[in-house]
């Protein structure tokens, strides 16, 4: 996918996901970790540089913190610098959401999980090619497994 792509879901809709998953915030807030919770439910940002996943480039996949569905494969991830960990694209099309995020001042595309709804980071235009795309992913969003 492409920033187009990015852009069209955000305004027009996302794509469907193959399930949902939906709790309650006092529901969510039972089965998670504070840090997990405030990052994932409350739109939180990690500390930039905070966790080692940053730079962790084993071959995995990462799955979404709340409810596991797959979001981004490790071939996918990419070198950054700037402190959470980046991919290039989602697993598949209808893995992550898209929603306009104008808060704090800036114009920004947040990227959820299509499953569960939790908040991963935001999608920008200035990533590697071929999507052209950076996820920036907190890592408390996510959860890695071994292929
Ligand atoms: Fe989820």
């Amino acid at each position: 996918m492409n920033w187009k792509d990015v852009i069209n879901f955000a305004s027009k809709g996302n794509p469907t996901p193959n399930r949902r998953v939906e709790k309650s915030e006092a529901e969510w807030k039972a089965l998670l970790s504070p840090d997990v919770f405030q990052i994932t439910r409350l739109k939180g940002t990690e500390r930039a540089h905070s966790s080692e996943l940053c730079n962790l480039f084993s071959p995995g996949i990462y799955s979404c913190a709340c409810c596991e569905t797959e979001l981004f494969d490790s071939s996918e991830k990419f070198q950054s610098g700037t402190g959470w960990p980046s991919f290039t694209d989602p697993i598949k099309l209808n893995a992550v959401a898209y929603h306009a995020d104008n808060s704090h001042g800036m114009q920004r595309v947040e990227a959820l999980c299509n499953t569960c709804d939790a908040h991963l980071g935001h999608v920008f235009p200035d990533g590697p090619a071929p999507s052209g795309l950076r996820f920036c992913i907190n890592a408390l969003s996510l959860k890695k497994k071994l292929t």
